[in-house]
């Protein structure tokens, strides 16, 4: 079997992956809080995850690995976004807001996330979901001495935990230096967390202990995790800012909690993707979503070739130079992989490539090796290795089924190109039965579109830049319909 190699950022060195049970290889991964629509960089984790699932399932068979990310849907963001609904006038009832506003982000996160050729999870928990499970670790951990209420709040009491901040290799006064600590005055010491926290009347809230409130995020992972994986599993992810407070704080509960649990053996973290060199923020102006980039015409397998590039434990650098290049790649291989059936197994330099702490990059290297080697060679291998290729890209979550429809011209465009052509005709007779005003106006109305017409004899012919934006290719087709009509 193929040997697993992943850098845990415990340890900061590369470890081999020893299934706690082979049966069932067990993978968390923090998700988003479902508040807005995922921007680029939350996409990031999403990609290097799946690629890691991948192969997971091709190693030891996808009946044996369980994937679990989760949905953050019980949060102050969520909760500001909805009041500031209310604010502009909607008088329904805060929850119903709430209730719309992340179920609408939980689509919008799937279709992107779809987009980009990920697998959906095993299980996908929504917070909300657990909160009994929460209120009874928060329980536990009080009759254990870790926790303590004070003034409606629990906190961890994190002195009472002696390996806090080994994940990150810095001892609590270190960490005390450097981080935005929340001053208050119920807090035995700066460092310790909220678990619970009161919720007034307005504020979404649960019946609890300590009376009527809402769990703080680190707990949500650390319950949620044990419901669906037990409370010993094999890799726990996300992205390098998560590690501290969010892991550190994951792992202190959960080790508290069950003193005899591993809870997660190898931390897996990406690091952060940047935008032309610069880190990506609302004041800089190169904040964008993954829909953003989708609406621009750029597919999601492109967005994907470009995270592959660069391996998941550097920091990534998204750049227009760099989807181009991916694009021109990727239509090149659904040409030489077009109408292939994919081999039964991957190219096995692909499979250690990745099997080597995801080496992403190298196995895309491979993937050009490849499909060099099959154009040099004779036409039987030239066959066995173009599906050889195609079942490797699969397994990175490239070349899917269905994925070459991007490099074909859209339905709209099509559709442009014929009513087009319908236009040309009825031009044409304008001009014969000399009704030159008419012609010229249908000219004039198409060059307003953004429409060339070149007439030669009786040939017509048109040029034009569809949009990349599907919506404003279809409003494009729908103004030209609209000329054809004032022909009928
Ligand atoms: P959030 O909803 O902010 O908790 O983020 C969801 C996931 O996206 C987490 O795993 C983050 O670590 C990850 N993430 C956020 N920003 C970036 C970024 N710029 N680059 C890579 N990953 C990111
Ligand atoms: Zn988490």
């Amino acid at each position: 079997m193929v040997e697993i190699q992943l850098t845990n950022t415990r340890s900061r060195s590369k470890e081999r992956l020893v299934p706690i049970d082979p049966q069932n290889l067990r993978m968390y991964l923090c998700g988003p809080t479902v508040y807005d629509r995922a921007h680029l960089g939350n996409a990031r984790p999403v990609v290097v995850f799946d690629v890691l699932y991948r192969l997971l399932r091709h190693v030891h068979g996808a009946r044996h690995v369980t994937y679990v990310r989760n949905f953050t849907d019980v949060d102050d963001k969520i909760n500001a976004a909805a009041l500031a609904r209310q604010q502009q006038g909607d008088p329904r009832p805060l929850e119903e807001l709430i209730r719309e506003r992340t179920e609408e982000t939980i689509g919008w996160y799937h279709a992107d996330m779809d987009a980009l050729g990920a697998l959906r999870p095993d299980h996908e928990p929504r917070a909300t979901d657990y909160i009994p499970q929460m209120i009874a670790m928060i329980e536990d951990l009080v009759a254990k001495g870790h926790a303590y209420a004070a003034e409606g709040h629990v906190l961890f009491d994190v002195r009472s935990f002696p390996d806090y901040g080994q994940l990150s290799g810095r001892s609590v006064d270190d960490m005390i230096a450097g981080a935005r600590v929340e001053i208050a005055p119920f807090k035995r010491d700066p460092m310790d967390f909220v678990l619970w926290k009161p919720s007034d009347a307005e504020l979404p809230g649960w019946d609890s202990p300590w009376g009527r409130g809402r769990p703080g995020w680190h707990i949500e992972c650390s319950a949620m995790s044990e419901a669906l994986l037990g409370r010993s599993f094999d890799i726990h992810g996300g992205g390098i800012d998560l590690q501290f407070p969010h892991h550190e704080n994951e792992i202190a509960q959960s080790c508290c909690a069950h003193p005899h649990d591993e809870f997660a053996r190898i931390w897996l973290h990406n690091e952060m993707l940047q935008v032309e060199g610069r880190k990506m923020s609302k004041s800089l102006g190169n904040f964008f979503t993954v829909r953003d980039l989708l609406d621009q015409g750029i597919p999601g397998e492109v967005i994907r070739f470009v995270f592959l590039m660069t391996h998941y434990r550097k920091p990534m650098d998204w750049t227009a130079d760099k989807a181009r290049e991916a694009e021109a790649v990727l239509r090149n291989w659904h040409i030489f992989s077009e109408n292939v059936q994919p081999a039964d197994e991957p190219d096995s330099i692909v499979v250690d490539a990745l099997a080597d702490d995801l080496n992403t990059s190298a196995a895309l290297t491979r993937l050009h090796a490849l499909l060099k080697e099959a154009m040099d060679a004779g036409s039987g291998t030239f066959s066995e290795l173009r599906r050889k290729f195609l079942a490797s890209a699969r397994l990175m979550g490239l070349l899917l089924p269905g994925s070459e429809e991007w490099t074909k011209p859209s339905k709209v465009q099509a559709e442009i190109r014929e009513t087009l052509s319908a236009l040309g005709i009825a031009l044409q007779q304008h001009r014969r039965a000399k009704n030159y005003d008419r012609a010229d106006a249908i000219r004039n109305q198409l060059l307003d579109l953004g429409v060339k017409v070149q007439l030669q004899g009786t040939d017509c012919s048109f040029s034009w830049i569809t949009p990349h934006n599907p919506s404003e290719a279809q409003q494009l087709l729908e103004e030209i319909k609209a000329i054809t009509l004032e022909e009928k």
